[in-house]
C-alpha cells in the first residue's frame, strides 16, 4: 500500500490505463459513494486517540527513566532532539495517524467500487474492458469466461467500466 502519498489509485493496477486526472476523479466518486461518512469520522476520531496514545507513551517513557536520572550523560545535541522529537510528536504523531486511516479507507472505498464492477459470472474485473454496442444497449464481455454484461440497467454504469466518462466532481 502506497501510504501517505496523493496517489493511492496507482495502488490499483486496474487503474493504470488511467491518466491521473481521471483516477482522481475516480478516488472521490468512491469516496463518496458506501458509507463514506464513516471514514471521516474514523480520521477526525484517530486524532485525539492517538493525541492521548503519544501523551500515554512519553509519561510511560519519563516514568521509566525516572529511575536512571543522572546515570546517563547525553550530549546537549541529543537531549535536545530527542525532547524536540518527543513535544513536536504531539502534532506530527496524530497528523500522521490520520494520514494512514484515511490513505486505508481511500484504499478501502476504491477496492470496493471497483469490485463493484467485477464479471458477475468470474469475479473478473471489467474495468478498462471495450464497451460495445449502440447507444441504448452498452455491453461489455469478460474476457476471462465470456459472460456479456449490460451496462446501466444493474448496477454497473458504463463509467464504471471506463472513468474517463465520470463527471467532474
Ligand atoms: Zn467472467
Amino acid at each position: 500500500m502506497r501510504l501517505l502519498s496523493g496517489r493511492i489509485y496507482r495502488a490499483f493496477p486496474e487503474l493504470d490505463p488511467f491518466e491521473d486526472v481521471v483516477c482522481r476523479r475516480y478516488v472521490s466518486h468512491a469516496r463518496r459513494s458506501g458509507r463514506a461518512w464513516l471514514g471521516r469520522g474514523l480520521v477526525v476520531l484517530i486524532l485525539p486517540v492517538s493525541f492521548l496514545i503519544w501523551l500515554g507513551m512519553v509519561v510511560l517513557a519519563v516514568h521509566i527513566l525516572d529511575n536512571y536520572v543522572g546515570q546517563f550523560d547525553l550530549p546537549d545535541a541529543v537531549n535536545l532532539v530527542v525532547g524536540l522529537t518527543v513535544m513536536t510528536g504531539f502534532v506530527w504523531f496524530p497528523l500522521v495517524c490520520a494520514l494512514i486511516t484515511r490513505d486505508f479507507t481511500l484504499h478501502r472505498a476504491v477496492r470496493k467500487r471497483l469490485e463493484g464492477a467485477a464479471c458477475a459470472g468470474c469475479g473478473y474485473s471489467l474495468v478498462g474492458l471495450e464497451v460495445f454496442g449502440d447507444a441504448d444497449r452498452r455491453v461489455v464481455q469478460c474476457p476471462e469466461c465470456g459472460e456479456k454484461t449490460t451496462l446501466n440497467e444493474g448496477h454497473i454504469t458504463e463509467a464504471d467500466i471506463n472513468p474517463a466518462l465520470l463527471a467532474e466532481s
